[in-house]
């Protein structure tokens, strides 16, 4: 996610994760943070399409996976596929996660013009 202001990238992952990234939790929580390099107040606008490609392999690795599921019950205990399947989730979380913050699109935010309509 580049800073359409500086073109600079606006967030570490980290500070992306863990971070309000000079925010208020409100703000934060709606998509807004302040650009790391130049302090712009920045929202975003929507996700490129890389992200929306990323639903694909999932999806199918989850189907995938639901059709295994009574078989490898059967050959490694339910408690072990189980596992398995908490990891993957786990996995498929954390491969969106990133995926949010890498391919984010910013929209620098106007501090005159108010309220952004949505
Ligand atoms: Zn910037």
């Amino acid at each position: 996610m580049d800073c359409p202001s500086c073109n600079k990238p606006a967030s570490a992952l980290w500070a992306y994760a863990f971070s309000l990234q000079g925010v208020s939790v409100v703000k934060n929580l709606r998509g807004y943070l302040k650009c790391q390099h130049c302090g712009a107040l920045l929202r975003v606008r929507s996700y490129g399409k890389q992200f929306w490609y990323m639903f694909i392999p999932a999806a199918i690795l989850l189907i995938a996976f639901a059709f295994l599921f009574p078989t490898l019950s059967v050959k490694l205990g339910t408690i072990a596929t189980a596992t398995i399947w908490m990891f993957i989730l786990i996995l498929i979380a954390a491969v969106f996660g990133y995926g949010l913050w890498k391919f984010a699109v910013l929209q620098k935010v106007e501090p005159k013009a108010g309220p952004p309509a949505s």
